[in-house]
């Protein structure tokens, strides 16, 4: 790979990678894009450790946008997807998305609500004795309303992932297992990657879509990210609930969530302010369940007083610091260095408008979807677009 120039280098292959690498190749097949996954089984990559879910329930216009969007690539994934006869199936279960709200986070939900309303998504308030309806195991304990999105819902993050990468290679994107270890420059615009094998590869335009390390690779351009890589844990629990339907997924205020997967089987997350920062942790911890979340489960759902866990694992939210929301395009600080980074826990769902966005800022095409919002220059300039007043996210 010595020498070659490319028109465009990714950097790091997870969901944004490929999402990006597969709008560039749809806009422009002549391309030549190569994308640089450090660990082509994605062990510790934070897309297949997600929990799939997408929600239009947003406070932030933009994002729920972003949100609309997914939906309506959702509609025909699997024949856009298709490479030959083969076709990806996701998974997508459309099972809703209920979050129950306090006194405290009502009325930011509800201007919530309105917003999504006026951009043409289907939500809907409900009343205590309507959440009790959708979601019959909750006892109601503080719930002063809810609000559903019937078209939300889970999917095989994974399975997402190898559609865009397939699609991408098909229609000619080169990947290959390698470690960026330095964005190289000159004058202030980037000239190239070099590889950890001391290996460069050529270009003058390359995206940060590495994930939770985005930071590293910024920072060999001199470009810091407020970016803190941040341990995240789910548990996957048996019950003895028994349905033929699917409940929705369901968010407490304090941010508990549970996902229900059939038959008896959920499966559940929390963050807390305390939750470990770095790259050496990916260990499950068992008694974080025990201990901090049961109990509060048990609380608002008595079903849960009685469960069987089963497994768990761990993964990393790439929390932006700033304002939990996306990192997006060029740096001011130096020409051709882009950014799809910083999506603190929501950043699968956005991958479909985020790849397409980040592919034709790279190409100098007019954004179809304007996220300027997002865009890395409020860093510097210190403006935040905060989801919520309340909470960072
Ligand atoms: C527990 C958990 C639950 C989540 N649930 C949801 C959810 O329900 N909905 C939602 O929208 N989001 C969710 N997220 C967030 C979501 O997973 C991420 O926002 C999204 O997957 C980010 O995709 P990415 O491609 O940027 O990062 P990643 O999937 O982490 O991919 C980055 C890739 O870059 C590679 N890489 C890194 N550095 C280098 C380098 N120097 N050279 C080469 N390769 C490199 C890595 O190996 C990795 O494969 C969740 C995250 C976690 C951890």
């Amino acid at each position: 790979m010595a020498n070659d120039m490319y028109d465009a280098i990714v950097i790091g292959g997870g969901v944004m990678g490929c999402a990006t690498a597969y709008y560039l190749m749809k806009f422009d097949p002549r391309l030549k894009v190569v994308v640089l996954e450090m660990d082509p089984t994605y062990a510790k990559a934070s897309t297949p450790l997600s929990d799939g879910n997408t929600r239009i329930q947003f406070n932030v216009k933009e994002n729920i946008q972003m949100s609309q969007y997914g939906l309506e690539v959702l509609k025909t994934f699997a024949e856009d997807m298709a490479v030959g006869n083969e076709k990806p199936d996701i998974a997508f279960r459309q099972q809703g998305n209920l979050f129950v709200l306090d006194d405290a986070s009502r009325d930011e939900a509800y201007e919530g609500m309105l917003l999504q309303r006026s951009l043409g998504c289907e939500v809907y308030w409900l009343t205590p004795e309507e959440v009790q309806q959708r979601f019959p195991l909750y006892n109601l304990k503080n719930c002063s309303a809810g609000a559903f999105g019937p078209l939300d819902g889970t999917m095989s993050p994974m399975a997402v992932l190898n559609a865009y990468k397939h699609k991408a290679i098909s229609l000619g994107a080169k990947y290959i297992q390698a470690e960026a270890i330095e964005v190289l420059h000159q004058a202030g615009r980037v000239t190239g990657v070099r590889a950890a094998t001391g290996e460069v590869l050529r270009g003058g335009i390359a995206l940060n879509a590495a994930g939770a390390w985005a930071p590293l690779i910024a920072q060999t351009a001199g470009v810091n990210l407020p970016i803190a890589p941040t341990k995240r844990q789910i548990t996957i629990v048996e019950t003895n609930y028994r349905s033929e339907s699917i409940l929705p997924m369901l968010f407490l205020p304090s941010g508990l969530y549970i996902v229900h997967e059939g038959a008896g089987l959920f499966m559940v997350g929390k963050s807390f302010p305390d939750d470990y920062v770095g790259y050496d942790d990916f260990r499950w911890e068992k008694n974080v369940f025990e201990e901090r979340i049961w109990f509060e489960l048990a609380d608002h759902i008595p079903l849960f007083d009685r469960l069987k866990i089963l497994r768990g694992w761990a993964g990393l939210y790439e929390v932006n610091t700033l304002d939990g929301n996306a990192i997006l395009g060029e740096t001011p600080q130096m020409q051709g260095f882009f950014f799809a980074n910083g999506f603190s826990g929501h950043g699968f769902q956005q991958a479909h408008a985020v790849g397409r966005y980040t592919a034709e800022l790279m190409l100098g095409k007019p954004p179809t979807l304007d996220l300027s919002v997002f865009l890395a220059s409020r860093i510097a300039e210190n403006k935040p677009v905060f989801e919520s007043k309340k909470k960072i996210i």
